[in-house]
């Protein structure tokens, strides 16, 4: 695996990416287009740029006030491997993971065993975002999502039961 991650930025103190205060890593590269997607730069798999995933841990070790991090893009399930790297470590420091994605939570189970770090990195979710940006079922008033069809799932709780379990936020 390579020990660097491509993204299009970090936000080191957030509190509208997930609950609490949050350390916001954003994925380079996308293959959804979803219309009226907010961040078209984030598309391309050959921009952004490549970052040590260990000087993002250091960061992170470092700051006292976090609650997680919120893995963004982008769309992070296309470098799952370092993610998933990512994701672990942060969750041995105790802090917990939010993951967003394009994909639906039902194709990444289904493509889980195949696709590279995806099995992996799921393991390491605390709450999933899942889904596409849907411009017509936009909604202002949700809560951490852009459109209705968005879910915010309890991945720890949908792994050890098998039935998918939402957070109610
Ligand atoms: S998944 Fe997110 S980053 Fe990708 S096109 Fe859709 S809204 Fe944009």
């Amino acid at each position: 695996m390579d020990s660097r991650i491509r993204l299009s930025g970090i936000t080191r103190q957030s509190v509208v990416d997930g609950l609490g205060f949050r350390y916001v890593v954003f994925a380079q590269g996308c293959p959804h287009g979803c219309k009226g997607c907010h961040n078209p730069s984030t598309h391309t798999f050959e921009g952004g740029e490549l970052k040590a995933i260990d000087n993002i841990l250091q960061e992170i070790r470092k700051d006292s006030m976090l609650d997680g991090i919120t893995c963004s893009g982008g769309e992070c399930f296309e470098q799952a491997e370092q993610f998933a790297y990512l994701a672990k470590s942060v969750k041995d420091m105790g802090l917990n993971v939010w993951a967003y994605t394009g994909y639906t939570f039902e194709e990444i189970m289904q493509s889980k065993e195949e696709r590279k770090g995806w099995g992996e990195f799921i393991r390491y979710i605390d709450v999933l975002v899942d889904g596409r940006y849907e411009e017509d079922n936009r909604d202002l008033s949700l809560s951490f999502r852009g459109s209705t069809n968005q879910r915010l799932i309890d991945m720890q709780k949908t792994l050890s039961t098998g039935k998918l379990s939402l957070v109610a936020i």
